[in-house]
């Protein structure tokens, strides 16, 4: 079943989700003003699968059950799968212009198929067949999935098992025949208060004695015990305001990101995907990262789009668009777009098959997109400050707009070129702001994990022996054939 955007919100009503927003605990997701905007954006997902010029990219068949599932809850079969998802998540960047938040919970979803299948291999459980019934229920409810990976990890020299509070990484407290109970808390998660469910993993490789943590498993968004404190965002307040000063009038600024906390939160059998198998959690950590680095070329691709494009109505409204300089400003924040696009596409061109059937994009390449992305998007964003102009950080707001002793002054000197109204030059800095805020540029930066994460992963990766003996064999020429006129050989 593919559910319609209002079945989505409907659904979400009927959760007894416990949410705190500005430290007050709220009585419905669905009516507050805060959380509305990043329900719109997941809405969108919702949308656009019901259009038939969308259906390809933003659907597909299950492997498992033949009927059409939505992309974001399906497993990657092929190469093909994974470019098309870079196509869709560019596609709702595009729409929304900001973060849609169902990445999160499709790249668990896919982490968890793959370790499940691999760990049964190695041990002998069932795992991946509890998994499956799960996920099919998943394709069957079309449900928004969140992930949560990050612990809150305290100090960060130590390992789980040595923080001075056991708790600073997620656990189970206790093993019962029917379930587990666990306890600890994920933070910045991506659409947690707008889920039907949040897929539990460990966020880091375990030692055998750290068994507790190497935890698993799909809670319920309204389950006993689960509660989620929702972060402030760069302009939050504005949402609340409405007006010109909003940015984005329909949509969140990035993903709106919750703590959620397991406050002794029974997981029955039925759930648990993964319950002391230590020694595969840094590989279920790889697979779920590596997916999500890819990503980003997708999504912030739509993002920069969208900025770009505001950008560029900017420099008509100045009246700059014809200057070369400018152009080729413009032409710079494309080429870094584009830069990002075409890496994620390749990783997912370039995908191989895993022991269980599914598609891991090439791995090299994804680390290589996050780890542009730390850098094209807020150099794309500088751009766009540059071309924009300082009016940015200094315009008057909504109030002095309405205010009729000063309003002709805000708008007489405000007006630049004056084809265009100074409103819609107002509107569209805002929105600018809002884009390179540093809610937005943080993302950016740490999402799918720090630079740190990606550096590490390449470095791992560049198989930085054979690129030596690469330079050995053609500094030398020892593999030249013999007798060919080569210039330049070296004797001795
Ligand atoms: C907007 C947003 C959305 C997110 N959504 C999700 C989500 O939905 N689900 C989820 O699970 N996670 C999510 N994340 C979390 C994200 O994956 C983490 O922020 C990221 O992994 C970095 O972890 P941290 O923030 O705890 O950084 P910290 O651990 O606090 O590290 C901060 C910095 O310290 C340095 N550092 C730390 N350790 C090392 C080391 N070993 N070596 C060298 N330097 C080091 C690095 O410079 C690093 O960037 C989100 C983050 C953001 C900002």
């Amino acid at each position: 079943m593919l559910k319609s955007p209002e079945q989505y919100v409907e659904s979400l009503r009927a959760l007894k989700i416990r949410a705190y927003v500005g430290g007050e605990q709220v009585d419905s997701i669905v009516d507050h003003p805060a959380i509305a905007p990043h329900i719109n954006t997941v809405a969108k997902t919702y949308e656009l699968a019901h259009m038939p010029e969308h259906q390809d990219v933003m659907t597909t068949i299950s492997h498992l059950t033949g009927e059409r599932v939505h992309r974001y809850t399906h497993i990657f079969r092929s190469a093909d799968d994974l470019v098309k998802k870079i196509q869709m998540l560019r596609l709702l960047g595009q729409t929304t212009g900001t973060c849609f938040q169902r990445c999160v919970g499709l790249d668990a979803l896919n982490a968890l198929y793959a370790i499940t299948y691999d760990i049964d291999q190695g041990e002998g459980t069932d795992y991946h067949e509890r998994f499956k019934r799960y996920l099919r229920k998943v394709q069957a409810q079309d449900l928004m999935l969140a992930g949560a990976m990050t612990d809150p990890k305290g100090h960060r020299a130590k390992r789980p098992s040595e923080q001075e509070d056991p708790d600073q990484f997620v656990r189970v407290v206790k093993r019962l025949s029917e379930g587990v109970v666990i306890r600890g808390a994920k933070l910045h998660n991506t659409g947690g208060i707008n889920s039907h469910e949040v897929l539990v993993m460990p966020g880091t490789g375990l030692r055998p004695e750290e068994a507790d943590y190497a935890i698993a498993c799909a809670v319920p968004a309204d389950a006993e015990g689960v509660l989620f404190i929702f972060g402030r965002q760069s302009n939050d307040s504005r949402k609340l305001e409405g007006g010109c000063d909003i940015g984005n009038p329909r949509f969140g600024v990035v993903g709106g990101e919750a703590m959620v906390v397991f406050d002794d939160v029974f997981v029955p059998n039925d759930r648990v995907f993964m319950a002391g198998e230590t020694q595969y959690c840094g590989t279920l950590v790889n697979y779920f990262a590596t997916w999500h680095r890819a990503n980003y070329g997708g999504c912030k691709g739509g993002n920069a789009d969208v900025l770009i494009g505001a950008t560029a109505k900017m420099t008509k409204i100045l009246g700059t668009e014809r200057n070369a300089v400018v152009r080729d400003k413009l032409v710079e924040m494309i080429h870094m777009n584009e830069t990002t696009y075409a890496s994620a596409i390749g990783a997912s061109a370039m995908g191989t098959p895993l022991p269980c059937g599914s598609y891991m994009v090439e791995p090299m390449m994804a680390n290589t997109v996050k780890q542009n992305i730390t850098r094209n998007v807020y150099q794309i964003g500088r751009l766009s400050h540059d071309l924009a102009g300082g009016f940015l950080a200094t315009m008057p707001d909504q109030r002095a707009i309405e205010n009729p002793e000063i309003s002709e002054y805000v708008k007489k000197y405000h007006t630049a070129n004056p084809e265009y109204d100074v409103m819609e030059r107002i509107r569209m800095g805002r929105y600018i702001e809002n884009m390179t805020s540093v809610t937005t540029m943080v993302e950016a930066m740490h999402g799918a994990g720090s630079p740190q994460a990606q550096r590490i992963a390449m470095l791992g990766q560049a198989a930085i022996d054979e690129k030596i003996e690469m330079a050995e064999r053609v500094v030398n020429g020892d593999d030249d054939v013999e007798g060919l006129p080569l210039p330049g050989k070296r004797e001795g």
